[in-house]
């Protein structure tokens, strides 16, 4: 039987999952739906798996992951032709996307041990006749439920760091991109033929359900908030631990004394990148009143000129998830309905598959466009006293990812006070670029850390052991302790931790 398709909605079709291109509809490739009991059997084979990945060690497992991140870059012309395909986005995005992954790929190899490896630290008064020790000991099997929007970095942030820590892992892509996760997962087994270290499983939202019910050691979720919320109950059946990964409404701050071109060229990078499909993706500005009018200007005049199609030398191109458009057509129109005005582009600007850029300003603050998640091609920009009510407006929202602040003299100082996991001063989603920056949000962006030593450590439980090393001089943590002991104990701690400072 063969539903209907239209372009880019997946379609599953006698228990295959069909992805098409969301420009030109074109196949891109079928899929085996898999079953509760299939993803269960994948988790139990990750689990014989990862007894030996683990056992290679950290140098064992740094030499197949680098070999990996080689394969990945000498076909990288490749994979992004896949991306664009299958996603949308314009080839060139897609290069800069897996050069992205491919630096995670080697920084979390090359790390690993210096982060995870077992360490001795410091002992204590207490119980100064055993010596201490750390390590980070892999969970086993991590699952891995990864969106479409980049489905290459995305995914990659968690996998790398799982599998550089020691863990095998059963990764779900979203049903929109299953051909790119699948080549992921097949390169993998070029370079690591001997377990199935790295499996894939395909299919809709059930199939994520049951990667959450099937006993993995920690899940991994990237995706919605709704979606991570889902997630977390299904996880809490089984006190599965999870890291949640879900959206925002990342806000720029453009200070009086910034520097306006710079601003410019980053907020429309930051905000209409991927068709401004990206969950760090800029989509309010808060401008400083002084140069409000001037930012204006440049931004629109800039803005008119990005080109979008399916084309080689698009700016960016079409919306990935046709349901999408729903949601940015109901964001503009409502921006319009409660006094906004659309500087660019607007209601008009909406031509399925493709969003034109939309420049929104006079937008209430409480309406959906600046509240909610619009994953489209639209930045709401609004004139604000300075900095300071910039940041107050900003982290007046229920997510916080990530940021930008545009000042020359004041940049640190409101990117701490910026209520977000991550922050760019004068520039737009750098910190994403940086292997050894974590990657995460607070509030309804979710928890927990990628990236860098903290997203090492997401994949790993820290072990603790204590080792006697002398007989007990004073034994403390016994009933063999004499009153003459615990009087030279107090008398001890009154020597260490009596003063005040
Ligand atoms: P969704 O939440 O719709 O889906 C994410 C993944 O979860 C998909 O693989 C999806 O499968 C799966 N899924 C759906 N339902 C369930 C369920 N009940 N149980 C388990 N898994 C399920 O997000 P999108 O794919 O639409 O991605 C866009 C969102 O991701 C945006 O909000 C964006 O901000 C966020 N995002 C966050 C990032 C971050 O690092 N913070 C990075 C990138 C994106 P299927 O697709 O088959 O339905």
């Amino acid at each position: 039987m063969t539903a209907t398709r239209t372009p880019g909605v997946p379609v599953v079709e006698d228990g295959v999952l069909v992805s098409t291109s969301p420009a030109t509809g074109d196949e891109v490739g079928r899929f085996p739906v898999a079953s509760a009991a299939e993803v269960d059997a994948a988790v139990a084979r990750a689990r014989t798996a990862s007894s030996w990945w683990a056992s290679l060690g950290f140098d064992g497992r740094r030499e197949r992951l680098l070999r990996y991140r080689s394969l990945l870059a000498n076909r990288l012309a490749e994979l992004a032709d896949l991306v664009h395909r299958e996603g949308g986005k314009p080839a060139a995005e897609a290069v800069v996307e897996v050069t992205a992954a491919i630096d995670h790929v080697a920084w979390a190899a090359r790390h690993a041990r210096r982060v995870l490896g077992p360490r001795r630290v410091r002992g204590s008064l207490l119980v100064a006749e055993h010596a201490a020790y750390l390590e980070y000991q892999p969970y086993g099997v991590i699952g891995v439920i990864g969106p479409w929007n980049y489905p290459v970095f995305t995914p990659m942030g968690s996998i790398a760091y799982a599998l550089a820590a020691g863990n095998a892992v059963v990764f779900k892509p979203s049903e929109y991109t299953p051909a790119v996760g699948q080549w992921l997962v097949d390169r993998f087994a070029e370079v690591v033929p001997e377990q199935p270290v790295l499996q894939i499983v395909h299919g809709t939202g059930e199939v994520g359900g049951a990667l959450c019910r099937s006993g993995v050691g920690k899940l991994a979720f990237t995706g919605s908030t709704a979606t991570g919320k889902k997630v977390m109950a299904a996880c809490a059946e089984t006190l599965t631990p999870v890291l949640v990964e879900c959206g925002g409404k990342d806000a720029m701050i453009v200070e009086a004394d910034a520097d306006l071109d710079a601003a410019v060229s980053a907020c429309l990078w930051g905000g209409m990148t991927n068709a401004g499909q990206t969950c760090i993706g800029i989509e309010r500005v808060y401008v400083a009143e002084r140069v409000y009018d001037d930012f204006l200007g440049k931004l629109v005049e800039r803005a008119a000129k990005l080109t979008v199609s399916d084309g080689e030398d698009a700016d960016f191109g079409p919306i990935t998830m046709p349901g999408q458009i729903d949601v940015i057509r109901r964001h503009i129109d409502d921006a319009i309905a409660r006094g906004g005005r659309a500087v660019l582009g607007g209601p008009d600007a909406v031509q399925p598959p493709y969003v034109k850029p939309t420049i929104l300003v006079d937008v209430p603050e409480d309406s959906v466009a600046v509240r909610e998640e619009t994953f489209g091609p639209t930045l709401t920009v609004t004139r604000v006293r300075d900095g300071d009510e910039a940041v107050e407006r900003a982290n007046a929202s229920v997510y916080g990812l990530g940021g930008s602040v545009f000042s020359r003299s004041r940049g640190m100082e409101l990117a701490r006070r910026l209520r977000s996991g991550m922050t760019a001063v004068n520039g737009a989603l750098s910190f994403a670029g940086v292997p050894s920056l974590p990657f995460g949000g607070i509030g309804d962006s979710g928890f927990g850390r990628i990236h860098g030593e903290d997203g090492l450590r997401e994949f790993a439980r820290a072990k603790a052991i204590t080792r006697r090393r002398m007989p007990s001089p004073l034994p403390a943590m016994s009933f063999d302790r004499s009153p003459k002991a615990v009087a030279m104990i107090a008398r001890a701690v009154r020597l260490v931790h009596g003063r005040s400072r």
